[in-house]
């Protein structure tokens, strides 16, 4: 598949992804670019993250704390926190009924999320469950049930049709030069020191590393994220 150079705009952009941190590393850049061309951007964080931790007796507190944190780096207007445990999340009605209250709280115009076919990265690791299943939920209720009123008629007034962004895709169409606010996407990861621990220098350079390559795979100097972008759809 042909990547190419991909502008985003938006007066609103909606990320919505299972963790704290999930974001921030697959396209906080993004997310900076857009909020500082002046989007609200906001963010939607399904989990607690609370299973991460090694110690769970106030994992909560410190990962929203941390959440907090690297959103304000970003730039990020709202956060939302849907406050499912770990592991929990099923592409479900509930889950389906309130991504589709959120989306058209905020009407947004982009939308950005983990791509849920990605399953397996080679013969060595696998996708988080509750990655795969936040995906698919997004991506159901966005197209077609936000945008009409037969869905959750409870939920609000029905959105125009998104276009959306599939981060951490195997299959990535699209590429966002985050070159400018590569330092600022580092900064926001660095602030889940919960989970790095003494790790956070390994994980920065690979932050660096992997927005690099991803500029290096579409021939343009400086850092990018990719996507596999689905446009239109409803
Ligand atoms: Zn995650």
């Amino acid at each position: 598949m042909t990547v190419e150079i991909y502008e985003p705009a938006a007066s609103v952009a909606l990320a919505c992804f299972a963790h704290p941190d999930d974001a921030e590393v697959l396209c906080g850049g993004t997310l900076a670019r857009l909020a500082a061309q002046g989007a609200r951007v906001v963010l939607v964080v399904a989990t607690r993250g609370d299973k991460g931790l090694a110690r769970v007796d106030d994992a909560e507190e410190r990962r929203t704390g941390e959440l907090l944190e690297a959103a304000a780096i970003l730039a990020i207007a709202d956060v939302v926190q849907l406050r499912y445990g770990d592991g929990d999340l099923s592409n479900d009605l509930e889950l389906r009924r309130r991504l589709v209250t959120v989306l058209r709280s905020f009407a947004p115009q982009l939308v950005l999320g983990p791509d849920p076919t990605t399953v397996f990265y080679g013969g060595r690791l696998y996708n988080h469950r509750d990655h795969r299943e936040l995906g698919w939920a997004l991506l159901d209720a966005a197209l077609p049930a936000a945008s009409q009123p037969g869905y959750f008629p409870e939920a609000g007034e029905p959105i125009g049709p998104l276009e959306v962004l599939l981060a951490g895709s195997e299959e990535p169409n699209s590429a966002v030069d985050v070159s400018a606010y590569l330092e600022r996407k580092v900064e926001a990861v660095r602030q889940y020191r919960s989970r790095l621990g003494a790790a956070d220098g390994v994980l920065a350079d690979a932050v660096v590393g992997r927005a690099v390559d991803a500029a290096r795979s579409v021939g343009i100097p400086g850092a990018a994220e990719l996507f596999r972008r689905v446009e239109g759809a409803g």
